[in-house]
């Protein structure tokens, strides 16, 4: 059988959480992030590894009904969060009744909040209330966010003020404190009529960036996943672990003879009798085939592992690696993100982010969960 897998890591999610709470105060919540099925991780075995995180964050309601029926099959109750908040005025009636917490970056969501108003000991009397401090993304601007903070006041609710950063993995970005400066300037505003007013600013890079604007909540993720949220750190610097490996196999060797070509396009070819195995994924799976320069990792018949060169171009199910000089047997696993080379490794040879890496695998990959990741063996 294609044994091509995507295998989760639950001790990783709940060490990775550990690691976030250990940078935050005592008093911080922290909302874990599970939109796009947990990043790619899935839900199902991503949320009872968090489940000591204050509440989750979900893009869309089918997100929220989702990560509410996980919670209800553990007897958990735990704050769900539409962090876009509801797209139509039934969407906020179904949401308000389910309890989740609402946030709230436009006119029209505000006039929904006004006209049908949850009950006073529910979560969603708490509005996450969206203020634009610079991404030019969702959010109420500086002429609008104290009006709209203030009619929701009036009408009796508690508002958490929200803001999201947009260079926050790079700290010395200029707009970073643009940003926290107009946010501080708009809650002791709202705070001065609406004084139990909590703030949430922080996602995963703003954590270890700004330890001075975690507020009530940080609204972790990438971070959960053990992928690098700033740009100067390793994940691995950060002591936060891989939660997900990818491993297929190798499905064929072949010694080549000199002047053979390999894959579409004839792109790499043999300088000299040269061995070469052919691994069982593509992207047909969710790996890029924009790789440049990637690796994969390999075991050896006694154990050892290897980083390969993959070599030629990526096809919709296989691609073929370098193995010259090593003794590689069939069926063999291969490692293509997990603890080496690491997702972000990866994703820098993709040009782009281990975030997108982990939402665009296909659901042809088998998914299994298990705890441990690490090699028996360490690399030659
Ligand atoms: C996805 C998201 C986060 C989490 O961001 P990470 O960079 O993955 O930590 C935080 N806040 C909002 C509003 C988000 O949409």
């Amino acid at each position: 059988m294609r044994s091509t897998s995507i295998t989760i890591h639950p001790n990783a999610l709940t060490h990775n959480l550990q690691i976030i709470k250990s940078q935050l105060d005592r008093t911080t919540k922290v909302l874990a992030m599970v939109k796009a099925d947990a990043y790619g991780h899935g839900i199902d075995a991503t949320i009872p590894a968090l489940i000591h995180a204050d509440g989750f964050g979900v893009a869309c309601l089918s997100e929220a009904m989702a990560v509410k029926q996980v919670l209800d099959g553990m007897n958990h109750k735990k704050p769900i969060v539409l962090i876009e908040g509801a797209f139509s005025l039934d969407e906020w009636k179904v949401a308000i009744d389910h309890d989740f917490g609402c946030l709230i970056h436009h006119e029209n969501q505000l006039i929904w909040a006004l006209s049908h108003r949850p009950k006073q000991d529910q979560f969603c009397h708490t509005i996450w209330l969206k203020y634009n401090t610079g991404m030019s993304r969702l959010g109420f601007n500086d002429d609008h966010i104290i009006t709209a903070a203030k009619s929701l006041a009036d009408a009796g609710y508690r508002l958490i003020l929200t803001s999201h950063f947009a260079c926050a993995d790079d700290k010395s970005h200029p707009l970073n404190a643009q940003q926290i400066s107009k946010f501080d300037q708009a809650l002791a505003c709202i705070r001065s009529f609406a004084p139990d007013t909590l703030a949430s600013l922080c996602n995963s890079a703003g954590i270890f960036n700004f330890k001075h604007q975690h507020h009530d909540w940080v609204r972790a993720g990438i971070a959960l996943y053990g992928s690098k949220p700033i740009t100067d750190q390793s994940a691995k610097a950060l002591n936060l672990m891989p939660a997900m490996t990818l491993s297929a196999q190798v499905m064929a060797i072949h010694t080549l003879a000199a002047g053979d070509s390999i894959g579409y396009s004839a792109l790499w070819a043999a300088q000299k009798p040269h061995q070469i195995a052919v691994v069982s994924i593509g992207y047909g799976d969710g790996y890029p085939r924009v790789v440049m320069g990637a690796k994969v990792s390999v075991t050896d018949t006694s154990g050892n592992r290897h980083l390969c060169d993959i070599i030629g171009r990526v096809a919709m199910d296989m691609f073929m690696i370098d193995i010259d000089g090593l003794d590689i047997a069939i069926n063999t696993p291969v490692v293509l993100w997990g603890d080496s080379p690491t997702i972000d490794e990866v994703a820098m040879c993709a040009g782009t982010i281990g975030y997108e890496l982990m939402c665009r695998l296909t659901t042809r990959p088998k998914r299994c969960i298990m705890d441990t990741y690490l090699p028996k063996k360490e690399f030659k």
